[in-house]
Order: C-alpha cells, then sequence, then structure tokens
C-alpha cells in the first residue's frame, strides 16, 4: 500500500487531509514542524508521496531537497497546499522542489485526483527502475558467459598452439608425429562443440528452434543418430535401442530433437565406462514421446543433480573428464521452449536415467 507523509501545519487541514486519504492510503501525519523546530524522524522513514504547507515547507526546505536526491532517478513526489492568491508568489526555484499544489480549501475530489496521478508517476518511474536493473543484470550475465566461454577456448587452443611448434621439429618419430596430430584434432573437436552449444543457446534466446516440426519416423532417426555418435566419440559402448513400437512416427523438430538426444547420449558414454550398456528407450503415448536415455556410469549425487541444468554446472564427481557444464542447460532450455519436461533420476556409481517428454500429435 502507498504510504503518505503529512506535515501540514494548520489543524483543521491536516485533520480533513488525513481522514480522507486514510480511507486508500497509509497515512502518517507529522506533529507541527514549526513547534517542535527540530527535525522529525519521520522524515527518514520511506514514504511514496508527501504533503506539506507553506510552512511546514519552510522548514523542511533541505530536508526536501536532500531526501528528492537521494532518491533520483526514481521520482518522489512533493504536493504543496496553498493558498490560491499564494499561487503566483510560487518562484521557478520552488517549482523545483514541489511537484504539484492544491489550493485551500481543499475539495476532496481534486485531492483524490492529484494524490493518485502522483503516486501513478512514483510507480511508474519504479517499474522503469527496475526495468533498468535487469537489463544491467543481463548484460553482467552476458558478459560473464563471454568470459567463461573464452576461458574454455583458450585450452585447446594452447593445446593446438603447443603441439603444432613441436610437429614442426626435425626428425620426428611417425608414431610422435601422430600422436601431436591426433591430440590437436582432439583440442579442433572440443572446440567445435563448445561453439555449437554457445550458437545453441543464442538460437534458443532468438525463438528459433521451436517451430519447423514435422513427422519424423522416430526409430530409424534414433538408429541413424546413435551410429554417428558411436563414429564421433570413438566409443565402444554397447548402445541398445528399445522401441515399444517399431515404426512410430511423430510431429516433431529434427533439429532440437537431434540436440537433445546428441547431449543425452554423450553425456552418458562419457560418464560410464568403455564398454559398458548405454539404453535409448522410446515411447510413444497418446499426445507425447518419451525418450529415456539410461547409462551404467558414475551416477550423480542429489545434491548436484538439483544443479545440473545450471549454465556450468559439474558434479563433483566427472574427474577427469572433459565437459563445460554447458549441455544439459541447452537440453533442458530447448525441452521447455518446445513445452515439454525434462527430469533425471541417478544413484552414485550405479547409473543415470534422463528422461524427455515432447508433445506430438502423430
Ligand atoms: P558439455 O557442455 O561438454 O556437455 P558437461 O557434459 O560437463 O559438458 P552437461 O552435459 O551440462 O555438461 O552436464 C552437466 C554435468 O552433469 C556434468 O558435468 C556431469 O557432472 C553431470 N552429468 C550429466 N550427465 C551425466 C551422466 N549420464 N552420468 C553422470 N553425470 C552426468
Ligand atoms: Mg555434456
Amino acid at each position: 500500500m502507498n504510504r503518505i507523509l503529512i506535515f501540514v501545519e494548520q489543524a483543521e487541514n491536516r485533520r480533513l487531509l488525513a481522514e480522507w486519504l486514510a480511507r486508500s492510503y497509509e497515512v502518517v501525519v507529522g506533529e507541527s514542524v514549526v513547534q517542535t523546530k527540530n527535525a522529525v524522524p519521520l522524515l527518514d522513514e520511506p514514504f511514496d508521496l508527501c504533503i506539506l504547507d507553506g510552512p511546514a515547507l519552510h522548514h523542511l526546505w533541505e530536508w526536501v531537497q536532500a531526501r528528492k536526491q537521494v532518491e533520483q532517478p526514481v521520482f518522489l513526489p512533493f504536493l504543496l497546499v496553498t493558498l490560491q492568491a499564494d499561487v503566483k508568489l510560487l518562484t521557478r526555484h520552488l517549482w523545483q522542489t514541489v511537484d504539484e499544489l492544491i489550493t485551500k480549501p481543499i475539495e476532496k475530489l481534486e485531492l483524490q485526483a492529484r494524490v493518485e496521478m502522483l503516486l501513478r508517476a512514483r510507480r511508474l518511474s519504479l517499474e522503469l527502475q527496475t526495468a533498468l536493473e535487469q537489463e544491467r543484470e543481463l548484460k553482467q550475465l552476458k558478459s560473464r558467459f563471454v568470459s567463461m566461454v573464452s576461458h574454455e577456448f583458450r585450452n585447446p587452443l594452447n593445446i593446438i598452439s603447443g603441439f603444432t611448434r613441436l610437429l614442426e621439429q626435425h626428425n620426428l618419430p611417425s608414431e610422435r608425429r601422430t600422436d601431436f596430430s591426433q591430440r590437436i584434432q582432439t583440442a579442433v573437436k572440443s572446440m567445435t562443440a563448445l561453439l555449437d552449444d554457445v550458437l545453441a543457446l543464442g538460437k534458443v534466446e532468438a525463438g528459433t528452434l521451436v517451430a519447423n516440426a514435422t513427422l519424423l519416423e522416430i526409430e530409424p532417426f534414433c538408429r541413424k543418430l546413435v551410429e554417428e555418435i558411436k563414429v564421433s566419440t570413438g566409443s565402444n559402448h554397447t548402445i541398445r535401442i528399445d522401441c515399444e513400437d517399431e515404426c512410430f512416427t511423430a510431429r516433431i523438430n529434427e533439429a532440437l530433437l537431434r540436440q537433445i538426444l546428441t547431449n543425452l547420449l554423450s553425456n552418458a558414454i562419457k560418464y560410464s565406462p568403455p564398454k559398458s550398456t548405454v539404453w535409448l528407450k522410446l515411447q510413444c503415448q497418446a499426445e507425447e514421446v518419451s525418450f529415456q536415455v539410461q547409462d551404467e556410469g558414475i551416477g550423480i549425487s542429489p545434491t548436484d543433480q538439483s544443479r545440473l541444468f545450471e549454465s556450468f554446472y559439474r558434479a563433483s564427481n566427472v574427474g577427469q573428464i572433459p565437459g563445460t557444464g554447458l549441455g544439459l542447460a541447452i537440453v533442458k532450455q530447448v525441452v521447455e521452449q518446445a513445452g515439454g519436461t525434462i527430469s533425471v533420476t541417478s544413484q552414485v556409481n550405479v547409473g543415470t536415467t534422463f528422461t524427455v517428454t515432447l508433445p506430438s500429435n502423430h
């Protein structure tokens, strides 16, 4: 509720104002500043509008200006109660201090209108201020993001530059040459993956990934994808596809599904021992398709589970396994943009299951 402070010397006016305004606002009435002479403690409490008359303003002049200054750039309105005859005496200087005036004898309706208008102006300026603050936070977030990404790029770049120099040595045995060039390729791969992630995040933010659903044969699509992933990760895992209904189709955005499954499957491979099994289970219900990726890997503790979907968050048990912590943040964003859900169940050193459900009409 809006809080109104009243400093009016004339007792009758003070009483009227308080009575009228108390119906719609929280009203605080100050004592006569002319009599008490000293600064009233009320002055330092928060309020949204202050109503004062000429004698009070005369005493509180400096405080009014200081208060306005402190609240800048938010608008803190002051309403002056004055005699019609005195209006023409108001100086330009005074208009820089008070924002509106009301003449005596005070009309109830006029008072309400002015009070409402001033309070609305204050609300708008508060809202504007909040919007500006949010924009500032967003800018900070962006710059944090950029600095983290560049940090992640620096490592593979250093590897590439170091090994390229080593490759220039004369009389390098061929197995060392192969080793160096493989290391370079791995570094390039990880940079490409990071770049893909970052581009994907940008696309999601721009909202370009959502539309473009086509009728997709889910099972053949998944088989192809699994083959690709096995080649690109060089994994020797067994990847099983379990499909309830052999050849179901669903209306789904292919790029989006590729992105979700690539991230989940490469995590399952990355965080589970070589030669272990990864399952991709497909299920089709009336209006949704669900995908389950299950592994026999290192698992995720309950504490880490709750933060997995935050950008750059990595669980405490990743050890030397490389990663940036962006994959799941991206997956969550695209899944939610598509109107779906994602959840995880996991047990440390036993395995992890991610379940994604996407809406689809068949
Ligand atoms: P990248 O951005 O390259 O994908 P990442 O794999 O570390 O890096 P996410 O895919 O976002 O990042 O995963 C976040 C964290 O969640 C991982 O660092 C890991 O701690 C944990 N995690 C994800 N999937 C699994 C899984 N299948 N088994 C165990 N931990 C997992
Ligand atoms: Mg990942």
